[in-house]
């Protein structure tokens, strides 16, 4: 049976909440053998054995932290995927993801498809979305192994118990490092976007950054991370980290509420993957409205803490 690896990517000291997904993506090509970087597998092979993952590769380098050394990690992800004969290498399109994925196809010279919302290893193709959404190019891949990024939350978790064993394995050769790691600073506190399953977003109307603490205040009570499109973001009113959108952040939650967004294109370039669309707009005739699954006519300084209090209370 042919086996597919997985790059286990370690979002605050736990395997990422794209990867259940991820495990069960792959799985459709065969075993899935999961790769992870300097050590912890047992630590986190029972959360991933629930979805199909039967091994779990710990790779290490001598003398290197391959967590800190991008390059090394390319190479030793490149040198795991031909030691254990697997077909191919998946992770998901996070910049971490998507920087170690390019520089492991790079060392295997195979072909590389990033951000794609589909994948079938029957057929050989992946699918993913070109200009700003409006058209879904199919590609075939020629060649194996092939290198894939997915989408996070492209995919629906499938449980699928199974006994996952732990191996060890050192990369002989890993190159020369031109880069190191040195740290990294999270934006503030801030929940992720690309990961997140719920996101609740800003537009021009919020008008401050004082103003965002409403949706953090709804966002608390979803679980949801918060976003701004970019008429906000070149207001000052949020970091472009919190950017949706063509020149911001690729998302793709379950849920997805847009407060005081028109529903430009290069904003639903971000966020069009997303499972269900509600928007809050004072303007009946906002395009926004045409391209959701729910729309509220109304302002949203009133609706957000009307829906706040609902969560926390329940209906009325
Ligand atoms: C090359 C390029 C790249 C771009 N990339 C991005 C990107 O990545 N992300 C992005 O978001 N945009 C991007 N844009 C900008 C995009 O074209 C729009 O200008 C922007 O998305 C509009 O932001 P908005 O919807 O917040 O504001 P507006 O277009 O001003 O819309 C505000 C909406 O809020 C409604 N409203 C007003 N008051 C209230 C209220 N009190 N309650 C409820 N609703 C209210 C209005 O009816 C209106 O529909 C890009 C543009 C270009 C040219």
């Amino acid at each position: 049976m042919s086996k597919v690896g997985v790059f286990i990517e370690i979002v605050d000291q736990a395997p990422g909440k794209s990867m259940p997904g991820l495990i069960s993506a792959a799985s459709r090509g065969g075993d899935v053998v999961g790769l992870l970087l300097d050590g912890l597998a047992e630590k986190y092979k029972g959360s991933l054995e629930e979805y199909g993952l039967t091994e779990l590769i710990n790779l290490s380098a001598p003398n290197r932290v391959l967590s800190k050394h991008p390059e090394a990690a390319g190479h030793a992800l490149a040198g795991a995927v031909k030691t254990f004969g697997l077909t191919a290498l998946l992770g998901v399109s996070s910049p971490t993801g998507n920087d170690l994925l390019a520089r492991a196809a790079i060392s295997l010279k195979s072909p590389l498809a990033l951000d794609c919302i589909d994948i079938n290893f029957k057929e050989n193709y992946v699918k993913k979305s070109h200009f700003s959404g409006k058209t879904i190019a199919t590609l075939e891949i020629k060649a194996t192994p092939f290198v894939c990024g997915i989408r996070p939350n492209s995919f629906e978790a499938v449980q699928n118990q199974v006994t996952c064993r732990v191996t060890d394995h050192s990369a002989l050769s890993v190159g020369d490092d031109t880069i190191t790691i040195i740290g990294v600073e999270s934006s503030g506190g801030q929940k992720d976007l690309t990961e997140a399953s719920v996101i609740i977003t800003g537009g021009r109307p919020i008008g401050s950054i004082e103003n965002f603490k409403l949706l953090d205040d709804c966002a608390k009570t979803l679980g949801a991370a918060v976003g701004a499109s970019r008429a906000a973001v070149d207001l000052d009113y949020a970091p472009h980290s919190m950017q949706v959108g063509l020149t911001g952040k690729i998302v793709s939650p379950k849920l997805y509420i847009g407060c005081g967004l028109s529903g430009s294109a290069q904003h639903f370039a971000g966020m069009k993957g997303s499972q269900v669309i509600v928007a809050i707009n004072t303007d009946k005739e906002a395009p926004i409205f045409t391209k959701s699954d729910y729309g509220i006519i109304g302002d949203l300084f009133e609706v957000v803490p009307a829906l706040t209090k609902a969560l926390k209370t329940g209906p009325p």
